[in-house]
């Protein structure tokens, strides 16, 4: 019985893990929980779930759970009155509970950077949903996975490809993730990108996209954020960065391929020039499964890829133009140091003013860049935790002042 612990369990991620727990009672079982704001659903995962300990993000909404505890019928009462801890302390010993193996990443945005931080001290392993944390500090996430031995399973469907593959090479040796080190034979990644919500738009129509369009992903049921990012394909410049961290390749041998259909999950190509791929439909429970459950494979009645239902996959070159956001994680990733920092961080806040219907769609990527040209003179090259978050906090302000001079007055959708 492996002991998971779920930072994130209110999100899309984190639902989807519990959906995971229920369907292998006899393998998963949930320790630890942490949510943001989502009182009503947290409650019903406790229930569900009984963990052991359950951490608020917003700390003042402690007292609120707690009576809403007290105040469920009798028989509805979870088995175990949990320990309830709040702030970014309470997250933090959630993700370092001693009794969990195995902590799943699904908080949003750098927010999971000090949880996962935690974690990896504690020497947990964890199956890594929230890529910012990785971008945005790679260079202090990889040195304290190597003096803690965690291991970084990879939950992103693109990432969990790419390490599903490695399996069957001579290099499938787990440590070798995420320790900056290349994977010997290997040449290059291709990661998939089903194109987003504008996939099929004109580029000159994408100054008019809405909050609501943004937020109807073809392929994938996700978070708001993601959902964004996926239409300014940021999410797969962002994935390109967390690959580098991951497999140790460099910038020119990750690239990006849109592949509509959603069905390869990502590729990587061998020194021989043989290609691997892994195919399945688009479903986020078979990658965070794979961390659960990994190195063993579970049976699941789950629906089977069939190719002739699919009939046509197809693959093409993303357009540079249209998406200005790939190139800009690419030279954030090039340039190292903090510049994946503010790079992410410029994005998260950005993206919520979209949400916020403060800035348009386009503005997402010319806010970044102004901001990313900024930090050039100031990049610290190796940089610390204290340093991170500085450019994170100042990244965030200064996109929020560049919006401001846009002068730009609420849109509606
Ligand atoms: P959601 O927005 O659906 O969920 C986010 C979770 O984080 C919720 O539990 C939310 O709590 C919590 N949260 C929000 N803000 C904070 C905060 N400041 N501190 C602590 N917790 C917070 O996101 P997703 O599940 O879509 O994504 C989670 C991560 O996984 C992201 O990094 C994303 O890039 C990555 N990912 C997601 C995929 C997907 O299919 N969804 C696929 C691949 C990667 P509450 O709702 O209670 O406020």
């Amino acid at each position: 019985m492996k002991a998971i612990s779920v930072l994130g369990s209110t999100g899309s991620i984190g639902t989807q893990t519990l959906e995971l727990a229920e369907e292998f009672p006899d393998r998963f079982k949930v320790v630890g929980l942490t949510a943001g704001r989502n009182l009503p659903l947290l409650v019903e995962q406790i229930v569900r779930h009984s963990p052991e300990v359950v951490a608020l993000a917003e700390g003042e909404l402690l007292a609120e759970l707690s009576a809403r505890l007290d105040a469920l019928p009798k028989e509805q009462q979870p088995l175990r009155r949990p320990e309830l801890l709040g702030g970014n302390e309470g997250l933090c010993a959630v993700a370092a509970w001693a009794s969990a193996d195995l902590v799943v990443t699904g908080i949003v945005g750098c927010a999971g950077l000090l949880p996962t931080l935690a974690a990896v001290e504690a020497g947990k392993d964890l199956a890594l949903a929230n890529k910012e944390t990785l971008i945005a500090a790679g260079p202090v996430v990889l040195p304290a996975l190597k003096r803690s031995g965690s291991r970084l399973l990879p939950a992103d469907s693109e990432h969990s490809a790419i390490f599903q593959c490695l399996q069957g090479t001579p290099w499938a040796d787990t440590a070798r993730l995420s320790t900056g080190v290349p994977t010997p034979g290997l040449r290059r990644l291709q990661l998939t990108a089903s194109g987003g919500a504008f996939r099929d738009w004109p580029a000159a129509d994408l100054a008019k996209a809405t909050v609501a369009d943004a937020t109807s992903h073809p392929n994938w049921s996700m978070g708001r954020k993601i959902t964004v990012d996926s239409a300014t394909l940021m999410n797969k410049g962002l994935e390109v960065i967390e690959a580098h961290y991951l497999f140790g390749l460099d910038f020119d041998h990750i690239e990006i391929v849109i592949h509509p259909q959603s069905i390869i999950h990502s590729m990587v190509e061998l020194v021989d020039s043989s290609v691997l791929a892994q195919l399945g439909w688009p479903d986020m429970k078979l990658p965070i499964l794979y961390c659960l459950s990994w190195p063993e494979r579970l049976e699941t009645p789950w629906r089977r890829l069939d190719l002739t239902e699919v009939g046509t996959l197809s693959f093409r070159a993303p357009d540079g133009a249209k998406y200005p956001c790939m190139a800009l994680a690419y030279a954030a990733g090039r340039a190292g140091g903090t510049m994946p920092a503010v790079m992410n961080a410029a994005n998260e806040q950005a993206v919520a003013l979209f949400l916020e219907e403060r800035v348009h769609f386009l503005d997402i990527p010319t806010l970044i860049e102004q901001v990313c040209d900024r930090h050039r003179a100031d990049l610290s090259a190796a940089p610390s935790l204290a340093d991170v978050l500085a450019v994170d906090a100042w990244a965030r302000q200064a996109v929020r002042e560049a919006a401001a001079a846009t002068g730009r007055t609420l849109l509606t959708a």
